[in-house]
């Protein structure tokens, strides 16, 4: 049997052509210039197997989706607070581009706009690093995440360096204020570099599933940044990845995502997959439109919806064994263990009245337990105990 993956990305590639609708980004020659009729999507699984479709082969600079991963590395190299101090992460409902910072603390709202990105990335590597050692602890970030050496394309990083009035602007701001240290220009051509880096729709999706597991690359298995900080990339995509549309994405998409002028979109669904799509018509918000449609699509065949519930918590208990002869009791426990399946369980050992008899959890079938579950697991097992029974634990991979 052939897995039907590859053929509904292939059906999903015609139902999501929009024609020409659209605009492809022409603020530089190397955008302008590109087949605006390519179109390719890349779905990366949490063991870190890709599917593609369409021009899987077509190379597009990653611009504004390296904005999550220039964050993730300065929280990664600056902590989480200090980062905080710098770049907010309230949503500004603002375009890409918009000159806004918070007028009480002079802070740019998030790392997601360019104002915002361009903060984040002079917090990447070491605070005493050069421009050439910043740009290697990028290129090697962004490269550990993605599973493979990525490189700028000049001509593009030129292009828009020679264009970058803007964003220039915005970084003299920025040092106005003392928000960023050092030189402003340092600091654009950086930023500019980041965003001159080519990728495949299935550098998009690694990328994505790297955030989406935790931290930790599937493909290459390198842990790249902590789950504390893969969970506050996803939670700022989630508010800040798609600029001005973002309340609406959420809703009708609800995946934490990210989208460039290069046509590309990425998205990340904890625990779930890795998305990215490439198709250079853009939108009036700058995504990408065939892009867009076919987030719509997968979320909705698939079921990708960050607020559909998965009611995985009902079997938590999968079954009691109770040796009426030695009054033993086997409680089989089941599937992911989570501050929800825990308290279930807790619930059934409450039942159990006080006495002298053996109790034993059976972890053998769970997948997984987390910090919350684990507590509480361990508190009912002293309870128990406390309550005069003789605790046993069968715990053969050690989850607990
Ligand atoms: N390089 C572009 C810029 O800074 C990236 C913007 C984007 O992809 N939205 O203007």
């Amino acid at each position: 049997m052939k897995t039907p993956v590859p053929d509904y990305l292939l059906e999903i590639r015609d139902a999501c052509s929009v024609g020409d609708d659209g605009e492809l980004a022409d603020y530089i020659p190397e955008l302008a210039s590109v087949d605006p009729n390519r179109f390719a999507v890349a779905i990366c699984t949490m063991d870190g197997v890709v599917y593609t479709a369409g021009d899987a082969g077509a190379r597009f600079t990653i611009q504004s989706m390296s904005k999550p991963f220039i964050y993730a590395l300065a929280l990664r190299d600056r902590g989480i607070k200090a980062v905080l101090e710098k770049v907010g992460v309230e949503p500004s409902g603002d375009a890409f581009n918009e000159i806004s910072l918070e007028p009480e603390t002079g802070r740019p709202e998030n790392p997601m706009i360019n104002i915002g990105a361009i903060t984040t990335h002079t917090l990447v590597g070491d605070p005493d690093a050069d421009e050439i050692e910043r740009d290697r602890v990028v290129a090697e970030g962004l490269s550990a995440f993605a599973g493979r050496d990525l490189e700028v394309d000049i001509t593009v990083f030129d292009s828009e360096l020679r264009t970058a009035f803007r964003n220039r602007a915005m970084a003299n701001l920025l040092r106005a204020g003392g928000i960023i240290e050092g030189d402003p220009d340092e600091a654009v051509r950086g930023y500019t570099r980041q965003c001159a880096y080519n990728v495949t729709v299935r550098d998009l999706a690694v990328m994505a599933v790297t955030l989406a597991n935790g931290g930790i690359n599937p493909v290459t298995r390198e842990r790249v940044v902590s789950a504390e900080v893969a969970r506050q990339v996803l939670a700022v995509m989630t508010t800040c990845g798609m600029y001005d549309a973002a309340g609406d994405w959420m809703s009708t998409v609800g995946i934490p995502a990210k989208s460039g002028v290069s046509g590309g979109i990425l998205g990340a669904l904890p625990g779930q997959v890795g998305l990215g799509v490439f198709s250079p018509r853009l939108d009036g918000h700058g995504h990408s439109v065939e892009g867009v449609r076919t987030f719509e699509r997968l979320s909705r065949d698939l079921e990708l919806h960050l607020m559909n519930t998965t009611f995985t918590d009902v079997e938590a208990v999968r079954s009691v064994r109770h040796d009426e002869r030695t009054g033993r009791q086997v409680y089989r426990l089941q599937g992911p263990m989570t501050f929800a399946s825990a308290e279930l369980v807790l619930r059934r050992l409450a039942e159990i009245p006080a006495g002298s008899g053996e109790v034993t959890l059976d972890l053998s079938r769970v997948s997984s337990v987390n910090t919350s579950a684990r507590r509480i697991l361990v508190e009912g097992m002293s309870r128990l105990s406390a309550d005069g029974h003789v605790v046993g634990l069968a715990d053969p991979s050690g989850r607990l």
